[in-house]
Order: structure tokens, then sequence, then C-alpha cells
């Protein structure tokens, strides 16, 4: 039957462990081990001594491992956009989990209450008093008596989410307290506007405005007698800014681990792009051009085009499936099954494609990562 044949397919092309990398069919994602523990050590060696937490933004990664090894190398739990991506992480056994977008509508408000009544270190934003409201309502309904750890978001400067500061912060945080099914805990304030800025220094001073935003806020709310303990914020190109104001309690950052070409010509290569999609080259179509087969669905255009990781030749999109690479005269030519590997513009939504990442060290494969909330975006 139908599902039957399913399972069949699924299980007809399954690279293992310990097989070569050269093996893999393509466009696969693959990881360079190395490079992936060195970015995860320079960020906790570079934070972890400010005493505040790192809680790793799992939208870039959509990985339960990860967010393990992150944990383990001194991470503290981790933080996920999506109430779906919530629901695919925690039920793989990582359940720290602050949801950093709104959960608004009461298809979501209901997942979410289902989610909590199973994993309650789920922790959430609110940036309406009707938004607040509608969950702490679900809650109730339910029976969950233990209220929800809730964190009021506030605009900062993106402009994307978030209440203003001053009276309408004051005015939330009243309307939080007041509902007995959510406890209000914190703020968070994300900066996203700033993070690519490729002036540092103009990163660092618009970064500190942002945090002087945050945490005045905090210490207002604090004065009028509201529990605010979490102070959370950052990302890959502001973090280190962040952690050095005083008021601020975690740092949110998560490309860092892989890096994309947008980030490393904003910030530059204090992480390394250790990520990249292995493609096949599958028609000569000229003297200094081929075609690969890695289009729109395995690399994102968002932030720029991919790059191939060895500079001398140019990528070009040609479509959904294919892409072209070109090069100057006096480059190695490429050939028809050549194998090429693609750095991407922008890692998030590019992760969101792969089904797995395979990370390998010496050209082995060492570890096969399922991108657990791939296409969760509700
Ligand atoms: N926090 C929030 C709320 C975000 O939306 C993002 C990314 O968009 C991050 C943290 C992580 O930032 P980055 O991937 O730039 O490190
Ligand atoms: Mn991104």
């Amino acid at each position: 039957n139908l599902i039957q044949s399913r399972d069949f397919e699924f299980n007809m092309y399954s690279p293992k462990v310990g097989d070569r990398v050269d093996t893999l069919d393509t466009p696969s994602m693959i990881a360079d081990l190395d490079l992936v523990e060195a970015n995860i050590k320079k960020l906790m060696d570079k934070l972890v001594p400010t005493g505040l937490d790192i809680r790793p933004h799992l939208k870039t990664t959509k990985s339960a491992i990860l967010a393990d090894k992150m944990v383990k190398a001194g991470a503290k739990g981790g933080c996920v956009a999506k109430v779906s991506e919530a629901e695919v992480i925690a039920a793989a056994g990582f359940d720290d989990l602050f949801i950093t977008c709104e959960i608004i509508g009461p298809a979501k408000v209901q997942r979410l209450v289902e989610l909590y009544r199973k994993h309650r270190k789920i922790r959430i934003v609110v940036d309406s008093e009707a938004g607040a409201t509608a969950i702490d309502e679900a809650l109730a309904k339910a029976g969950i008596d233990e209220p929800i750890s809730v964190l009021i978001d506030l605009d900062v400067g993106l402009h994307r989410t978030g209440v203003l500061p001053g009276d309408p912060a004051m005015t939330l945080a009243k309307h939080v307290q007041g509902l007995k099914h959510l406890k209000l805990i914190g703020l968070h304030g994300y900066e996203g506007h700033l993070q690519h800025l490729h002036d540092k220094e103009d990163r660092k001073s618009q970064c500190l405005q942002s945090m002087e935003t945050l945490t005045n806020t905090a210490d207002v709310l604090r004065k009028a007698g509201f529990n605010i303990e979490v102070v959370t914020t950052g990302g890959t190109g502001t973090a280190e800014f962040c952690a050095t104001v005083p008021g601020v309690t975690e740092l949110q950052p998560g490309s860092f681990i892989f890096m994309d070409t947008d980030y490393r010509n904003a910030v530059g290569t204090f992480y390394s792009n250790s990520l990249t999609i292995l493609s096949t080259v599958l028609s000569k179509q000229g003297p200094r051009s081929v075609t690969i087969d890695s289009g729109l669905k395995s690399l994102t255009t968002d932030s720029g085009l991919a790059e191939c990781k060895d500079p001398r030749y140019t990528y070009g999109v040609l479509g959904d499936e294919h892409g072209s690479l070109s090069w100057e005269e006096g480059t190695p030519a490429l050939s028809v099954g050549d194998r090429v590997e693609m750095v991407p513009s922008h890692i998030d939504p590019t992760v969101n494609l792969h089904d797995f990442y395979y990370a390998y060290r010496g050209g082995v494969i060492e570890e096969i990562w399922p991108v657990d909330s791939r296409g969760k975006v509700q």
C-alpha cells in the first residue's frame, strides 16, 4: 500500500556514518565538524566568562542534537522562533526553550497550551494585551494552573514586534501581572536591524543605544515592582557588545555556528563558514561555464548569491534546480561530474531547505543530524 511504498522510498537512500563525503548524492548539506566545534568554542570562550546566560537561537540549526552540543559547551537552553519549532525540538528531547515570536490566533495558542502541558520550561513573549489575554484564557480553560513564564517583547529599534519603551511597556506589564496563568519573568529586545552593519564602531554604538533602551526599561519596570529577572537580546553581530552592558542577562546568537557570506562580509572571519552545499557539475555550457545541481531549492538568494568555496568560480542562479559556475581564462576548467562546495549567503533559510546535515572530519561522515524543525514555520 501507499504507506509501505513511502517507507521503502525513504529507505532506499540512506548515507551512513563512516561513509566518505565523496559518496554522498548531491545537493547535500555538509558541515565541517572541526570548524563547527571551533565556532562553538570561540563563542563560549568569548561569552561564558561574562557570566551571562547563552541561549543560542535554534532558528539557525533547527536541530536538537546541535542544541544539546551547545549546552554541553556552556549554553543554557535555546531559543526558537515558532511554536511548531518548539514542538519538534522539545519532542526530540530538548525542551528548555524560549519562543521569540508572538503567539497569536486560536490554533497557535492551543498548540502552545498542549506544548506547555508536557514541557513546563517553555517561555514565551507577548507584545499585546489581547495576545496575553488569549493565552491566559486558553491555559485557564485547559485547567493548567502553573503559570507560563512570559517576557515582554520590547521594540529596541527593529520596529518588527515589541511594545515601545515607557508607558506602553509599563501598561503591558501591569496587564500581564493581572493574569493568573502568566508569570512575568523579564524583557526581550532584539536589535536585528544592527546585526549586519559593516562598520564595527557603528554597530557597537547603535547596539549600546538599543541596550540602553532595554536595560533602562528593565530598571523602570523593576522599580515599579515588576519581576524582571531575565533581560535577553543579541545576535551574532552584536552579542559581544550586549555582553558589556550591565543589566543584560542573556544572549541569543544563532548564525555564528555556521556563518554565511552575508555575515562574513559584515562582521569578518572570527567565526568560519563551516557549512557548505555539496553540488555536482551536470553540464558543460561553454569553455568557461558549467551548470551545477544547486539552484533556488538548495541555496537561498535573499541576501545575495551563494559563493563557490573555491573563489575562482562565480555562481549564478539558473532556476529552481540549477546554477551556473563560470571562471576567468587560466582557471582550471570544471567538467561534468566534478563536485564543488557552495557557501550559503544566508544560513537560516538555506538550512530550512535540507533534511540532514552530514558532518564530516577528514573526508568521512562522522555524524548525521536531522534538521528537526525543517519547514516548521507555524
Ligand atoms: N534572536 C532573535 C529574536 C532573532 O530573530 C535572531 C535571528 O534572526 C537571533 C536572535 C539570532 O541572530 P543571528 O542569527 O543573527 O545570530
Ligand atoms: Mn537569519
